[in-house]
């Protein structure tokens, strides 16, 4: 008898592949983000599609996003604003000071395995909470889980943005080290890559040659 585990991912293969779509590259998704960025630099409100017809079309269809995004809790910090995405575009994982562990492959791990996303992108940010505590503070309860995890990418780096960048980029290296994700890899496409929201202007600084 099949467990309801089983039942579920089956459900999933199927409506993935009713959605019948192509699955869009790494590189196209990077664009796709780059522009959805641009368009959020001039915007006052939300601009991706959150109509009842995507809600129905997702709902028969499925869900297919186009990129996976690990981004902090913080409130100023919102994955589909800042790339005017809609119902369907993101795969989102939001974790105070969007550090990686095994809850958060296993969530990579479903939607590239499952879902058929070719992009991972961690997105970290300036002025970040969980950095700074890491750098000036000794936190204690759950919160050190969290900081713990940070220090280790920083080391004794004390400048608030590099820091940050330090922090994405441990990440980015724990993402690639622990799933074979390679081979989302088109040429010179990257898969996994790193990201810093400036929480001032809104732009997103990607951290990949
Ligand atoms: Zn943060």
């Amino acid at each position: 008898m099949r467990s309801a585990r089983q039942k579920v991912l089956s459900a999933v293969r199927f409506t993935t592949k009713m959605g019948g779509d192509t699955m869009i590259s790494a590189k196209e998704a990077i664009k796709k983000l780059e522009e959805g960025n641009k368009k959020y630099l001039t915007e006052n409100t939300g601009s991706g599609d959150i109509s009842p017809a995507a809600r129905l079309r997702t709902c028969a269809n499925g869900q297919r996003p186009y990129a996976i995004v690990i981004a902090c809790s913080d409130s100023r910090v919102i994955p589909e604003s800042i790339f005017s995405a809609g119902i369907g575009d993101l795969f989102t994982i939001r974790v105070a000071g969007n550090v990686i562990d095994s809850h958060q492959l296993g969530s990579i791990e479903y939607s590239v395995e499952h879902l058929g996303t070719n992009l991972v992108v961690v997105l970290g940010h300036t002025c970040c909470g969980a950095v700074d505590s890491a750098i000036h503070h000794d936190p204690s309860g759950f919160i050190k889980c969290i900081t713990d995890e940070i220090r280790q990418a920083i080391g004794d780096e004390t400048d608030p943005y590099r820091a940050s960048c330090l922090n994405v980029e441990h990440s980015v290296r724990k993402i690639s080290r622990a799933l074979d994700i390679d081979h989302l890899r088109k040429g010179n496409d990257p898969a996994v890559i790193g990201a810093i929201y400036h929480i001032d202007d809104g732009h997103v600084e990607f951290l990949y040659e």
